[in-house]
């Protein structure tokens, strides 16, 4: 056993270390969300992380993608991105993907066993839960907004991102959002994602765990499923 993983392995049932080892996990999304899942993902020991992001880091990234530092202005995210982490942890093997868009979302997809949502715009998010959806993979859902966001996660037979009727959308213009609350949705996402590669522990299914970190907030909404939502209606 890798003493890095000393602190943990006590947690998971036998072998857990080794299947958390032997998973994939493709993130969507390489920005205030990514940054931070992107490090826990790493430190819990995923083996195999597939990084989706056609972007560039921009001066205004940096008050909350932790993942970059100055000298990185202007260079691909995924790029820069899998620089750092492979400094982190060199155990982890990773793969740079482009922009999710509907013709490559299947294909991409088909190659993780878990899929962690962390873009910021709603047309994408409908792609990502329809395609997860359609392919049966564990979904990690999570969205940021000025001092709140909130987290839910997704598989076949539950409610998706299309039945969560938020009064106030995540990433609805103006995007603002502080750091710290990336992190603290990001973290969730991540306990989230390293329970389902495990199978311990209860998912954060049919609800959404919304926080007001501006109120010192953190409240469960329950999601039922809509018979009618224009993404999961008629797959289940
Ligand atoms: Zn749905």
């Amino acid at each position: 056993m890798n003493d890095r993983y000393i602190r943990q392995v006590g947690l998971f049932p036998p072998g857990g270390q080794k299947k958390l080892g032997n998973s994939s996990i493709l993130i969507v999304g390489a920005g205030g969300l990514g940054s931070p899942l992107l490090y826990y993902l790493c430190a819990a020991g995923f083996g195999r992380i597939g990084i989706a992001d056609s972007g560039a880091v921009e001066v205004s990234n940096l008050n909350r993608q932790i993942l970059y530092d100055p000298s990185q202005i202007g260079f691909s995210k995924t790029a820069s991105a899998i620089k750092r982490l492979r400094e982190f942890n060199d155990s982890v093997q990773f793969t740079p993907h482009p922009h999710i868009t509907e013709d490559n979302a299947r294909e991409i997809f088909s190659g993780y066993d878990i899929i962690a949502d962390c873009t910021d715009n709603e047309p994408t998010r409908f792609l990502i839960n329809k395609t997860a959806l359609i392919l049966d993979k564990f979904l990690a859902e999570g969205g940021i907004n000025g001092f709140s966001g909130f987290v839910m996660s997704v598989k076949r037979g539950c409610a998706c991102y299309g039945c969560l009727k938020l009064p106030h959308k995540p990433d609805s213009k103006p995007i603002a959002s502080i750091g710290a609350a990336a992190g603290a949705v990001a973290s969730l996402q991540a306990a989230e994602c390293i329970k389902a590669a495990l199978s311990i522990g209860e998912g954060v299914f049919n609800k959404a765990l919304m926080l007001d970190i501006f109120n010192g907030g953190v409240f469960e909404m329950p999601v039922e499923r809509d018979p009618q939502c224009p993404l999961c209606g008629g797959l289940y």
